[in-house]
C-alpha cells in the first residue's frame, strides 16, 4: 500500500478552479517534487494534505486513514509533518534550544520550561542536529545563522515529530544555486536513511531532475503528467506549460 493516497480531489475559491480532479501516489521513501508554473495549486494542494484546507470533495488517505475532514493537529499527530516558507524559529533562542523547544512540545511538557529545563531533550536534539550538519553551530542564536543553516535548524524541527511524510513548500526559496543542491542533497539523505516520503516544490528544474525520485507537474489546478525525469523532460504538455512549445 501506498503511504499516501489522494483521489480526485477539488478545490475552488470562487470561480477559480484552484484543484482540478487531482489524484496521485506517493510511497513510502520517496522523494517526490510537485512542479508548475505560479498559480498552478501547488500550495493549494499542500494546504490540503495538512489540513489547513478542506478539499471541497475527494480523499486524502495516509496509510488508509481518511485526513480529509480532521483537525491539522490530528494530521500532524498521524505523521504528517512540514516546514515553513518563513522561518519557523527563535531568533534569539540558540539552535539547540529551539530543538528543545519542539521536543518538548511533542510531549506536551511546554509548560516546565519555568523549571530549569536546559537539559531536557538535549541529547535528542543533538542527536537531530547532528543529521542535518548542524551540531557544532548549537549552541548560536538562530538569528545570527547564515539562510541556509537555519533552513537546517527548521528540517531538523520538522523531522523532531518523527513524520511518515514531509511536506516542503518552496524549501529553497531565496537560496544561491549552492545551497539549494546542499539542502536537497540533505532531503534526499533524509528520504535513504528514515525511509520517510517527501513532497516538495522547487523551482530548479536543475535540482529536480538531479535530486528528485519522481516528479508530478500541475497546470492550472490539474495533474499534466507524472514520472521520472526522462519522462517529464519529454513530455508534451510539461513542454508547452514551461517552454511554450
Ligand atoms: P501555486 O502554489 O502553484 O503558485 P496556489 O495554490 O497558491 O498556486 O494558487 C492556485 C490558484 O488558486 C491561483 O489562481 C490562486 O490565485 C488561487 N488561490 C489560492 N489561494 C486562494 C485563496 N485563499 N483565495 C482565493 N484564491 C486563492
Ligand atoms: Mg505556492
Amino acid at each position: 500500500m501506498s503511504l499516501l493516497t489522494i483521489n480526485n480531489i477539488n478545490k475552488a475559491f470562487g470561480g477559480v478552479k484552484a484543484i482540478n480532479n487531482v489524484s496521485f501516489e506517493l510511497p513510502r521513501g520517496q522523494l517526490l517534487a510537485l512542479l508548475g508554473p505560479n498559480g498552478a495549486g501547488k500550495s493549494t494542494c499542500f494546504n490540503m494534505l495538512n489540513g489547513q484546507l478542506k478539499p471541497d470533495s475527494g480523499s486524502i488517505k495516509l496509510e488508509g486513514v481518511e485526513l480529509v475532514g480532521r483537525h491539522p493537529r490530528q494530521i500532524w499527530n498521524e505523521g504528517v509533518g512540514r516546514t515553513f516558507q518563513i522561518s519557523a524559529t527563535f531568533g534569539s533562542l540558540t539552535v539547540l534550544e529551539n530543538l528543545q523547544m519542539v521536543l518538548l512540545s511533542r510531549d506536551k511538557k511546554l509548560f516546565r520550561l519555568w523549571t530549569p529545563a536546559a537539559s531536557y531533550y538535549k541529547e535528542e536534539a543533538l542527536v537531530l542536529l547532528d543529521q542535518v550538519g548542524m551540531a557544532d553551530q548549537a549552541d548560536r542564536a538562530c538569528s545570527v545563522l547564515a539562510y541556509g543553516d537555519v533552513k537546517r535548524v527548521e528540517l531538523a524541527m520538522a523531522l523532531a515529530h518523527d513524520p511518515k511524510l514531509l511536506l516542503m513548500d518552496e524549501p529553497t526559496a531565496g537560496m544561491a544555486p549552492k545551497e539549494r543542491n546542499q539542502l536537497v542533497m540533505l532531503v534526499k539523505k533524509m528520504v535513504i536513511d528514515r525511509n520517510l516520503s517527501v513532497l516538495f516544490t522547487e523551482h530548479s528544474m536543475d535540482v529536480v531532475f538531479e535530486h528528485a525520485d519522481r516528479m508530478i507537474v500541475f497546470a492550472r489546478g490539474e495533474l499534466i503528467a507524472d514520472g521520472g525525469a526522462e519522462d517529464i523532460r519529454n513530455d508534451p504538455k510539461v513542454r508547452e506549460v514551461y517552454f511554450g512549445s
